[in-house]
């Protein structure tokens, strides 16, 4: 797999130049390059450098990263968990009742369509659907299942109207993709081309402010572009002629940790530079995340430290877990790694090298401490850790109380 790296010198989404630093977290990995032992030392290793723009106050990835190989091989989980299909049920029911209700057989495209799952809910629902999805693997199943998905990236060149079949879309639904897009104008640009009058985008990205909040530096990857709050976002549809309609479209408890979902409608006229964030003060604010992520880092490796002769086992191999460790000096005193879906057997982590096993390794070889990683969890995960392998509530940390220093 060969990646390629590039500086960008202007604003993703403004197109001015300057950037203020924001965040640097040097040599870290992909959240996903797990690695057999034969070729630990391998995997991809690159500082992470988040910037703000001088301008528009956007957070974004001062780098460019071809990442084409990395996605056209990606083979993530084909079934989804029983809360994310829960949301994705409830999301394509509330678009087509709110939005979409007045048009006969809507027709909806999905940007970065997986398996298809989402989309088999809006034809439920009586939509046309078409899907685009980088990934081979994943296109070919949402193909055997019916659902219509066109192999490749959302960025103009796939994406004549002739290769869709359809002359235009009443809705575009983007869910955990759009802070994957390099150039996010651009795409907002032929978006708005192959939207119907009046017809809606549906953007679903992490919450800078919600990461912010909880100093989740670990959602800062390469693999993401843009990191976008309720103002920012805003501002970045306005440009490309998108109006907003509603950041709360769905409750909190049905979306997923950290989720940003936006409805904005088509207009016919761009609204252009007309800005809905305070620039100074968003810099401002930015300022303060990259000293606390240190100190959150500073507390862990500190906590590490404290137990350091402990076997110590990290619980979560999703990307919280691998690039929280990842960032993390001592990261030599954790043992292993646990997780309830490790991706197969004998594979490392990327960068900290833990080896990576199912659940039962817990029984197997006793933990002194579990650190829970997939801390949305941690109540049921104690649960079953207390009751399948005799482990005390007080082995089981969550990562979140270390990083914010309410637990020893
Ligand atoms: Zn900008």
């Amino acid at each position: 797999m060969t990646i390629s790296q590039q500086r960008i010198s202007t604003c993703r989404v403004c197109g001015h130049g300057g950037f203020v630093p924001v965040i640097l977290l040097p040599g870290m990995p992909f959240t996903d390059q797990f690695v057999p032992k034969e070729r630990i030392g391998t995997e991809f290793l690159a500082d992470i450098e988040i910037v703000a723009c001088k301008a528009c106050a956007s957070v974004q990835n001062i780098h460019d990263t071809d990442m084409s190989d990395y996605y056209r091989a990606y083979t993530y989980s084909v079934q989804s968990s029983g809360f994310a299909r829960g949301f994705m049920k409830a999301l394509a029911l509330a678009v087509k009742q709110r939005f979409l209700s007045h048009i006969a057989h809507p027709v909806v495209l999905e940007i970065g369509s997986g398996t298809g799952e989402q989309l088999q809910d809006f034809r439920r629902l009586g939509c046309r659907v078409v899907g685009v999805e980088p990934s081979r693997k994943l296109a070919e199943h949402a193909n055997a299942q019916g659902i219509k998905t066109i192999e490749g990236f959302f960025d103009g060149s796939v994406c004549g109207r002739a290769a869709l079949g359809e002359e235009s879309f009443d809705a575009i639904v983007t869910s955990y993709t759009f802070d994957h897009l390099p150039n996010p104008g651009a795409v907002l640009r032929g978006m708005h081309a192959m939207l119907s009058t009046s017809g809606v985008l549906v953007i679903e990205v992490h919450d800078l402010d919600l990461i912010c909040r909880r100093d989740e530096y670990c959602l800062f990857e390469h693999e993401h572009y843009t990191y976008l709050n309720e103002g920012t976002m805003t501002s970045l549809l306005r440009r490309y002629g998108f109006a907003v309609e509603t950041f709360t479209l769905l409750d909190e408890s049905v979306k997923r940790g950290n989720s940003l979902l936006v409805v904005a409608r088509k207009c016919s006229v761009a609204a252009g530079e007309n800005a809905a964030v305070n620039v100074s003060e968003e810099l401002a604010a930015l300022g303060s995340l990259g000293r606390s992520v240190a100190e959150g880092i500073a507390r862990l490796d500190e906590w590490l430290t404290l137990h350091q002769g402990k076997r110590i086992v990290a619980y979560g191999a999703g990307g919280r877990g691998v690039m929280t460790i990842a960032a993390l000096e001592n990261h030599a005193i954790l043992s292993a790694m646990v997780d309830k879906n490790p991706k197969g057997a004998g594979l490392y982590s990327p960068k900290s090298h833990l080896e990576v096993f199912g659940i039962d390794e817990l029984g197997r070889q006793r933990a002194d401490l579990v650190l829970v990683f997939s801390y949305g969890y941690f109540p049921e995960i104690v649960a079953e850790v207390q009751e399948r392998f005799g482990y005390q509530a007080g082995e089981c940390v969550s990562m979140l109380d270390v990083l914010s220093g309410t637990v020893e």
